[in-house]
């Protein structure tokens, strides 16, 4: 893999969509490594309580005492004491979840600046620090506090669609949310990518729902699309991206193109 082009400044962005199962962890993760296998500096979060993301990064999340997202947002503990290494590369770092953070949504009601903690923790000079271009934020499956905390946070978000029956199915939604944040939370707030996921080749319904999402979106289609397969899924089960895993395989070709395309996102345009 050849260097890609630095951001000026890292580069913070949500990975959401409220449906589950559409591909979220496995494109944060995969993507994360795709980019810090071109030579940037990457940090996964790990929003949802179930912790795949930490998981498919080799982090042993259900470790006692481990500093995680959850005492970021809630105890006041830094950046710098959360995030960890992960064993798979020298330039991937991930802020854990664990599983206490499936109380956070509730926990986070009565707290002030409640939808602002996770923009508050993120401090510039420690992503300086540890060399960070991108942030990826894995959502949890819903539009809830932990959601809206990583929208205030992020610049940008990247939207999964699984190519799929009712692929579209409440991304009306989660863009009416994303209006609202950037109009009551966070302006600089917008949708800058949207990766197809799950296609399979052999049924015209996935063309259909692919031809339907680049109408819909236009240009922030990402021209790769994440193909079905089964080495995709497999890999977390081993505490790996598929980059890893199989780094031949279609998947990790598939996710090292999209990295690609994600970090010359604009650079085209600006040198014409
Ligand atoms: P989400 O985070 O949106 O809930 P996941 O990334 O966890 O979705 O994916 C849901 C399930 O689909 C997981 O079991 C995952 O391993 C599997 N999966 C994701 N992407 C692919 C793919 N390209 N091919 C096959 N299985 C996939
Ligand atoms: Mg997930």
């Amino acid at each position: 893999a050849g260097t890609l082009p630095r951001p000026p400044a890292p580069r913070i962005m949500t990975v959401a969509n409220q449906k589950g199962g559409v591909g979220k962890t496995t494109s944060a993760v995969n993507l994360a490594a795709g980019l810090a296998l071109h030579g940037l500096g990457v940090l996964v979060i790990d929003l949802d309580p179930q912790g795949n993301a930490s998981t498919a990064l080799g982090i042993d999340h259900r470790k006692p005492g481990i500093a995680s997202v959850y005492e970021m947002l809630l105890d006041d503990v830094s950046l710098r004491d959360a995030i960890q290494r992960s064993p798979s590369n020298d330039n991937l770092y991930c802020v854990p979840s664990t599983l206490d953070l499936a109380g956070a949504e509730i926990e986070l009601v009565s707290v002030v600046a409640r939808e602002s903690r996770l923009r508050n923790s993120l401090d510039l000079d420690v992503l300086t620090e540890f060399g960070i271009d991108y942030v990826l934020i894995d959502c949890p499956p819903s539009l809830g506090l932990l959601t809206v905390n990583a929208m205030v946070a992020a610049r940008e978000v990247l939207i999964p669609i699984q190519c799929e029956y009712y692929a579209l199915e409440g991304v009306g939604q989660l863009l009416r949310n994303i209006e609202l944040v950037q109009a009551h939370l966070n302006r600089d707030l917008h949708v800058s990518t949207i990766l197809l996921t799950m296609y399979d080749g052999r049924t015209k319904l996935a063309d259909q729902v692919a031809a339907e999402v680049r109408s819909h979106f236009g240009g922030k289609v990402l021209q790769t699309i994440i193909p079905r397969s089964v080495k995709v899924s497999e890999a977390p089960g081993f505490g790996m991206t598929i980059v890893e895993y199989d780094p031949g395989s279609r998947g990790a070709m598939s996710y090292l193109d999209a990295a690609r395309e994600l970090a010359l996102q604009g650079v085209k345009e600006k040198a014409q």
